[in-house]
């Protein structure tokens, strides 16, 4: 699939409707945490300033206010950090009113409007006819149809910015068109929230490696003993069918061969005592894994292989995300992963940095491992020229 990008448009004098995602983590007194968010946006606006576009305004939601006004939610603290960040003024637009003369302007809180997740097209034309073209950068929004991720795109040409495109290129890379053999590895506590992205990977990658709580069940079903270990039994048909599916499709579905166990013991996994529960995969696991990398191209990874929020059972994953790390580095793998505890492991084994593409989209990320198709990419692809938009790649 091909997208629309802002390199394919002619930006000068354009007014420029830009949806991003500066829904960021704040303290009590609304004090930003943590500024990747705002961080990788700079290059898109750093681009478009570049290009000559009369005017950026900014859409983003910000927490969830139930369709109004509510100063709680207001977007209005982030001014300082992104005129700090990103070295240009900015200012806010509370009754969406633009001025000619403003140069960068962020719009309140689009979750004020009943419209915006509502996806109203009344709305989403009212957002349409602030701007020329409408760019949008935020992939980890896409997964939802608001007027301000997928409604505007009917009525405004509409495009990638650089975030969005550099998000798009490595998840195409991981699973759409990736070099093999691929390497999934799915972590996590149940298997109930991640089925549809596991029965559409088994059919897309070579090699499924389960860890985390989701795989007590899937050695239950085959008659294991997992002791105490956190399970859903009523998945047990489901953990089988799963790994039928993987047959047929030619997937490798590997589980886990040793445990670490909350009393901290080295076990078999599949005989796990009665009184103890799976915490973290063992080392001869962690060292099979490893020695499969030296066989795969890319990696796919979401999900914690153990209660990796407590020492020492952050030990197995923290082990595995540093041979993919290494992996990556000398043996030129591709290495993409993404959750949001799985972003949460990376930091913690200090490795963020070591993999190809680490996404921050949490939901949107999720919904593209299981093959879904994100309606806010949607309205980005080519030949996408709908409704009463004049498309213009
Ligand atoms: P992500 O947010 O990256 O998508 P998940 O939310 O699916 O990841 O999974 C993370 C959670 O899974 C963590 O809270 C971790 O403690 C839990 N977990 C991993 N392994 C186990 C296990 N063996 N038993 C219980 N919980 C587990
Ligand atoms: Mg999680």
């Amino acid at each position: 699939m091909t997208y629309n990008s802002i390199k394919d448009c002619d930006l000068a004098h354009k007014r420029v409707v830009l949806r991003a995602d500066l829904n960021v983590p704040v303290d009590d007194q609304k004090t930003v945490t943590d500024f990747t968010r705002i961080d990788r946006l700079k290059p898109t606006i750093d681009y478009l300033l570049k290009h000559h576009v009369k005017q950026i305004i900014i859409l983003s939601h910000f927490g969830r206010p139930k369709g109004a006004p509510d100063p709680a939610f207001s977007l209005d603290f982030l001014l300082p950090p992104l005129a700090k960040h990103w070295g240009h003024e900015v200012i806010i637009a509370t009754d969406y009113n633009v001025l000619a003369e403003d140069k960068i302007i962020l719009l309140e809180n689009t979750r004020f409007h009943t419209g915006e997740e509502k996806n109203d097209p009344a709305f989403a034309k009212q957002l349409a006819g602030l701007g020329d073209i409408f760019v949008n950068d935020a992939f980890s929004a896409a997964h939802r149809a608001h007027a301000s991720t997928e409604g505007i795109g009917h009525y405004l040409p509409s495009y990638a910015g650089l975030l969005m495109m550099e998000e798009l290129d490595a998840l195409q890379k991981a699973l759409e068109t990736p070099k093999r053999p691929v390497m999934a590895i799915v972590g996590g506590s149940k298997i109930s929230t991640k089925l549809d992205l596991l029965n559409n990977l088994v059919q897309k990658v070579d090699m499924l490696f389960l860890a985390g709580g989701m795989a007590n069940t899937f050695l239950l079903a085959q008659g294991h003993e997992v002791g105490g270990s956190l399970v859903e039994k009523d998945m047990c048909d489901t953990a089988l069918s799963i790994l039928e599916t993987a047959e047929g499709a030619g997937c490798r579905l590997l589980l886990p061969l040793d445990a670490v166990t909350d009393q901290r013991n080295k076990v078999d996994a599949t005989k796990v005592p009665a009184t103890e529960k799976i915490f973290d995969v063992g080392p001869e696991t962690v060292r099979l894994i490893s020695e499969l990398l030296n066989e795969v191209k890319t990696v796919v990874w979401n999900g914690p292989l153990g209660v990796f929020e407590q020492t020492p059972f952050d030990v197995g994953t923290t082990a595995l995300t540093k041979a993919v790390a290494h992996a990556t580095k000398h043996n030129n793998i591709i290495s993409v992963a993404g959750g949001g505890d799985t972003v949460s492991a990376l930091e913690h084994a200090g490795v963020k940095n070591d993999f190809t593409y680490i996404s921050t989209a949490g939901g949107a990320f999720l919904e593209w491992l299981e093959g879904k198709t994100l309606p806010g990419v949607k309205i980005l692809e080519k030949g996408e020229c709908r409704d009463n938009k004049t498309c213009c790649a």
